[in-house]
């Protein structure tokens, strides 16, 4: 009798959100196994029993999220993923955008949240060219200027600093001719950068609104939802500036908890929309409900 397969993967990870007049699907890029020691002076036993009273897995995994958003007449992305730099169970971006018969060429426009491997990784090419061949870049200026400075590479403390910084400088000169440094405001209508400094000098979120909806992408907010929801004052290890990163994931998590704000995130477990209510421990997340229909 024949019999089918058993399944290795999850189907695509592809997930759309309406928000009014818009599409945003997040598009899941691949999952790490990370370590407890990404943390910054937070105990590992403490970290431990985090994630053990939430059945989370034992060294750490983090998702990598991308998201599509598609206007009545254009095609945004927000990051672009791991591209080919952080190894074979990354870098899915391509094929979940073929899965929804979207071409590179056919972005208009490449909304950054930080110039970090897992986030522009897949907007470039093992040569080095952009794979979105008709996308403009826009990002915070401080991010901008932060990488392409000489004195960042030159102070890299480590090889892996040192790779970080060169894949930054590859992304800023493929898209050269068509990148736009912001501090704030709309990147394009209803569309805003919202500016989350800390875990580089540049890192921000991007607050979308359409209609009655509002969606805040927060980027890196959170890295290890198992333990900073409840403890916001978990700093990464390769923050810029951990102190700036805290206060700003406090107040980040403070706004969307008091707004009620709808958020998403590129390390929020896929399919990674839902809202921060604030809980006995910090925060909470509250994942969204699935739909069948948009
Ligand atoms: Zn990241």
């Amino acid at each position: 009798m024949d019999k089918p397969a058993r399944p290795s993967h999850q189907p695509p990870g592809v997930h759309h959100k309406t928000i009014g007049d818009l599409t945003v699907t997040a598009l899941n890029d691949g999952m790490f196994e990370g370590s407890f020691a990404f943390l910054a002076d937070f105990p590992a036993d403490e970290a431990e029993r985090l994630h053990g009273e939430s059945f989370r897995a034992i060294p750490p995994r983090l998702a990598v999220n991308n998201f599509l958003v598609q206007t009545p007449d254009k095609l945004i992305l927000v990051d672009g993923g791991c591209g080919g730099v952080m190894g074979p169970g990354l870098g899915h971006l391509a094929g979940n955008l073929a899965v929804l018969g979207v071409r590179p060429d056919q972005i208009d426009t490449i909304l950054c949240t930080h110039l970090h491997p897992d986030h522009v990784g897949g907007l470039v090419d093992a040569a080095g060219g952009a794979v979105f061949p008709n996308a403009e870049l826009v990002l915070h200026e401080a991010d901008l200027r932060f990488w392409a400075d000489d004195a960042t590479l030159a102070g890299a403390t480590s090889d892996q600093y040192r790779q970080f910084t060169e894949l930054a400088r590859t992304v800023i000169a493929a898209y050269r001719d068509r990148t736009r440094g912001l501090t704030g405001g709309d990147a394009v209508p209803g569309m805003a950068l919202v500016p989350e400094p800390g875990h580089t000098p540049g890192h921000s979120g991007w607050m979308i609104a359409s209609g009655n909806d509002t969606l805040l992408i927060w980027g890196d907010i959170v890295h290890m939802p198992g333990i900073q929801f409840a403890k916001p004052e978990a700093a990464m290890g390769f923050d810029v500036d951990p102190a700036l990163g805290i206060a700003t994931r406090r107040r980040i998590m403070d706004m969307a908890a008091t707004d009620r704000l709808l958020v998403a995130g590129m390390h929020l477990d896929f399919p990674c929309f839902g809202h921060v209510v604030r809980a006995t421990e910090g925060y909470a997340f509250i994942a969204d409900v699935w739909t069948p229909t948009l």
